[in-house]
Formats: structure tokens, C-alpha cells, sequence
């Protein structure tokens, strides 16, 4: 059996049982693998626009390009995924991230939402237990500012009331996403919705940097 197949066999038996996301990563019960190299496309396109919202949850980044969206490949995948938006989870305290490894939280925690090309859309995608892939980017308070959050985090008194949107100036989402090929955490889980949707999480080991300015949200 191939990696690939095998860890498409392990997949499935997983989502089987439907791990509940968020998960503490246990550096020392983590499996090395090793795996083709991510394979980053278009992130560095300037979208046509973009919203950020706020969903009375959580704070949501929606670019749409005109064409050619951004999209991944490689590692564990032998097809495409496009991205569709990016979630920023916080919480009342400096510990807000919703994943933990060896027990230690974040302050933020971004996660770059994508789904199966051949799905043709999130929802549809959805239903497939190889559908959704999360990445993963955990922010830690560092001296150097982030230019690109500041930029976000200045819209958000437009939006303090939750099922509220506001337009920004688009970017490249590469400018928050730093695209990584290896050194990343990799485990089938889901997300929360009325019927637990699998998702595939993939968490960098690569942390963002962000001023503690920028988590007095
Ligand atoms: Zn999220």
C-alpha cells in the first residue's frame, strides 16, 4: 500500500468515528510521515473584493477573485482544494486559540477554510468525508506588527453587531496565509454544525507574529 493509500484507509476509518475538533496535539504521540511537499497556487492574486464579517461567532474574511481563486495540493492530497475564506477565533483571555499543542493555547488562531475542487462548492463539498480541509495559523504576541491585521482590526467598529459586514480594500491572502510546504500537524477531525462535518485540519508549526494591540479585540 502506497502512503497515500495508506493514509486514505486511515481517513476513512477515522471518519468514521468523527473526532470531535478542536484537539490538544501531543508533540511525543504525533506519527512522523513523509509526504509530497504543499503546493501553494495564486495566493499572491489581488482578489476582486473583499468582506469581513462578523458572524456573532466569529470574525470571517471573505475575498472573491474574478477567476482563478487560490487553491493547494500536494502533501496528502492528490487534488485540488480552493480556498474559500479565512475564520479568526479569540477568547477572553491571552489563551483564546481553539487548538493546543502539548497543552498550550494561542492568542489567535486563524484557519484557512478550503474545499475539494471537484465538489464545485462548499456546501456540496460538505458532505464528502474528504470535502473540507482547514489549515490552521496560530498567532503568538510578538514586537513586530502584522500591517495586514492592523488593517482588518481598524474595520471592526463597523461591525461590532453580530450578522454584520463591511468591505475592505482587497489584499493578497497570501499576506496573512504564509504558505508552507512541510512541518505541519495533520489529523482528520469536524466541525460543529447540527451533524458533525469531517474536516481535514492541517496545523503549521510556523507561528504568525501579532502585537498584543492586535488581540484587544
Ligand atoms: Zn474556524
Amino acid at each position: 500500500m502506497s502512503v497515500m493509500d495508506e493514509h486514505i484507509d486511515q481517513r476513512n476509518k477515522i471518519f468514521s468515528h468523527c473526532a470531535q475538533s478542536p484537539i490538544d496535539i501531543n508533540v511525543s504521540n504525533a506519527e512522523q510521515l513523509t509526504l509530497p511537499g504543499l503546493k501553494w497556487t495564486n495566493y499572491e492574486r489581488v482578489p476582486q473584493t473583499m468582506f469581513l464579517r462578523n458572524s456573532g461567532e466569529t470574525l470571517i474574511l471573505l475575498p472573491e477573485w474574478n477567476g482563478d481563486a487560490p487553491y493547494v495540493r500536494g502533501g496528502p492530497f492528490d487534488e485540488n482544494y480552493i480556498f474559500s475564506a479565512i475564520h479568526f477565533h479569540w477568547g477572553p483571555t491571552i489563551n483564546g486559540s481553539e487548538h493546543s499543542v502539548d497543552d498550550v493555547r494561542m492568542p489567535l488562531e486563524m484557519h484557512a477554510i478550503h474545499y475539494k475542487e471537484k465538489y464545485l462548492k462548499f456546501e456540496a463539498a460538505k458532505k464528502h468525508d474528504d470535502g473540507l480541509l482547514f489549515l490552521v495559523y496560530f498567532c503568538d504576541l510578538k514586537s513586530n506588527h502584522s500591517p495586514v491585521l492592523d488593517r482588518l482590526l481598524s474595520k471592526l467598529q463597523h461591525i461590532q453587531k453580530a450578522d454584520t459586514k463591511v468591505l475592505i480594500e482587497p489584499f493578497p491572502v497570501e499576506d496573512l496565509l504564509n504558505p508552507f510546504v512541510s512541518d505541519y500537524f495533520l489529523y482528520y477531525g469536524s466541525i460543529a454544525t447540527s451533524t458533525p462535518t469531517p474536516v481535514t485540519w492541517i496545523i503549521t508549526r510556523k507561528v504568525t507574529a501579532i502585537s498584543p494591540e492586535q488581540v484587544e479585540l
